[in-house]
C-alpha cells in the first residue's frame, strides 16, 4: 500500500498529474476539492454548510475536510492507498493527515511537490480559458481551441476565470509560499518530500515525476 501527498501551487498541473499517477499506480486518486463538490451536489447537511461558506468567499474547515477523507478512506476502492490532492495546505492540516494514517495503522510513502516558478505560473493562469458548458480548460498560447472564443469538444463559450488575472494570481500565489514553506520543511524533516521540476510540458513533467518516485522508492 502506497500513500501520497501532491503538494503544487495553483496551474502547477498537480490534479492532472495526481490523474495520471493514480492510474498508473492504480490507485485512488482523492480530490478535497471534488470530496466538496460532491457533497454540495448531494445537498447533504455538510454539503449546505460548505456551501454557506464557499459562497462567502470562505473554505471548508478542517473539521469537514478531515470529517470528508475520513468517510473516503473509509471505502474498499482506497484499500491499495492513495494519492492526495488539495489537502493538507496547512501545517495543522498536516497532523490531521498523519493522525488519521496513524489511527489507520498507515505511513505516508511520500509527499510530491511540483515546483514551478512563480513566472510561470503567472503566465500559465493568465492564459487559461475555461469552457462555461463542459469545463474543459484551454491556453491562449500553450493549448488554444481552433476557433478562437469556442470550445473545440462541446461548441461552449470560453471564458476567463476572475481569479486568473496576474493581480489576484500573485496574491493567491503570496498565500500559497506562506502556507506551504512550514510544509516542505515539516517533510523535509520527515525524510518523505520528493521535489519535481514541473516547469515544462505535461509529458515531461509527467516523466520527471516518474523518475523523481522510482529514485525515492530505490526502485
Ligand atoms: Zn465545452
Amino acid at each position: 500500500m502506497r500513500n501520497f501527498v501532491f503538494i503544487g501551487s495553483p496551474g502547477s498541473g498537480k490534479g492532472t498529474h495526481a490523474d495520471l499517477m493514480s492510474e498508473r499506480l492504480g490507485i485512488l486518486h482523492i480530490s478535497t476539492g471534488d470530496l466538496y463538490r460532491d457533497e454540495m451536489a448531494l445537498g447533504t447537511p455538510l454539503g449546505l454548510a460548505a456551501k454557506k461558506l464557499l459562497d462567502q468567499g470562505l473554505l471548508g474547515t478542517d473539521e469537514m475536510t478531515e470529517q470528508l477523507l475520513r468517510r473516503r478512506l473509509e471505502k474498499p476502492d482506497a484499500n491499495h492507498g492513495f494519492i492526495l490532492d488539495g489537502f493538507p495546505r496547512t501545517l495543522p492540516q498536516t497532523e490531521i493527515l498523519s493522525r488519521i494514517l496513524q489511527e489507520r495503522g498507515q505511513k505516508l510513502t511520500a509527499a510530491i511537490f511540483l515546483k514551478v516558478p512563480d513566472v510561470s505560473v503567472i503566465e500559465r493562469l493568465s492564459g487559461r480559458l475555461i469552457c462555461t458548458h463542459c469545463q474543459k480548460t484551454y491556453h491562449l498560447k500553450y493549448n488554444p481551441p481552433k476557433q478562437a472564443g469556442i470550445c473545440d469538444e462541446c461548441g461552449g463559450k470560453l471564458h476567463r476565470r476572475a481569479d486568473d488575472n496576474p493581480e489576484t494570481i500573485k496574491q493567491r500565489l503570496k498565500v500559497f509560499h506562506a502556507q506551504t514553506g512550514p510544509i516542505l520543511d515539516y517533510y523535509r524533516g520527515e525524510r518523505l518530500l520528493v521535489e519535481v521540476d514541473a516547469d515544462a510540458e505535461l509529458p515531461v513533467v509527467s516523466r520527471n515525476l516518474e523518475q523523481a518516485v522510482r529514485a525515492f522508492l530505490g526502485l
